[in-house]
């Protein structure tokens, strides 16, 4: 259901967005980044050559409730979060982790998914069973993550390879150039039933409870429509019907 209060909201938004893009233009499409690939959030479908994906179905869903038009460019995900911090881009989606470093100089809108983090290793590996035994270990993961934050901070005596896209690190575990992967539970598991061939498998706890936000740079117009948005989207159970789609089941109650 649309209500008067969120439209006017989502006019005022568009009024500040096109001023503040300045030159004397009228209006110009929400520019929305994501990642290029980060499995089943945003990625490339191989048959169609099309970005797909559960944030991409989210953030037009939400465009089209809150009323505007979104322009979507992809790059790698550190390149998200600096351009959402300098402004570049309206908004970026990319199951991205709330966390209160990036709060302080990002806005987040509401969480809209609980992730966390986990470990991947080889499907015949025996002796790593958990994170106790990444010590002198050859551990992947991506730049500018949240899973390159905590291996850093909690495993220094790992050698942590960071990769600018995580697929790479798959392929370096598979190849045997890695001994383990740390990254987004929901990633690892769907990569891991998928493109993983039964070559990889999940070992040990979630490490780390993280909860996904879409970003806006620091006082953004767009954070109170889009959480209105989601709010709808969530209510009306379009938000239920995309989660069964890419995930197979609505999301988990509270
Ligand atoms: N959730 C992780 C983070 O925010 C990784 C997201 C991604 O690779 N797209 O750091």
């Amino acid at each position: 259901m649309r209500n008067a209060g969120s439209s006017l909201a989502v006019l005022v938004a568009a009024g500040a967005i096109a001023l503040g893009a300045g030159c004397g233009e009228r209006e110009r499409p929400v520019t929305v980044a994501t990642d290029t690939g980060f499995v089943p959030f945003e990625f490339i479908d191989t048959r169609t050559g099309e970005l797909v994906g559960f944030d991409i179905d989210l953030i037009r869903a939400i465009a089209d409730r809150a009323g505007f038009e979104i322009r979507i460019v992809t790059l790698d995900f550190d390149g998200i979060v600096a351009g959402v911090q300098s402004g570049r881009f309206d908004i970026g989606i990319a199951g991205m982790t709330i966390t209160e470093a990036r709060a302080e100089t990002i806005d987040f809108s509401d969480p809209y998914y609980d992730a966390g983090l986990i470990l991947a290793v080889r499907a015949d590996e025996t002796e790593i069973r958990s994170e106790a035994d990444l010590a002198g270990r050859r551990v992947g993961t991506r730049t500018g993550t949240t899973s390159e934050d905590y291996l850093r901070r909690r495993h220094p005596d790992a050698q942590v390879v960071a990769f600018p896209g995580i697929v790479e690190a798959y392929m370096d575990l598979r190849a045997g150039r890695l001994d383990a992967v740390l990254y987004d539970v929901p990633n690892v598991r769907y990569y891991a039933a998928r493109e993983g061939g039964g070559e990889i498998r999940t070992v040990g706890d979630v490490l780390q409870g993280e909860q996904y936000g879409i970003a806006f740079p620091k006082g953004s117009p767009l954070v109170a429509p889009v959480n209105d948005a989601l709010r709808e989207l969530r209510a009306d159970s379009t938000f239920d019907r995309l989660h069964e789609t890419w995930f197979g089941d609505p999301e988990p109650e509270e």
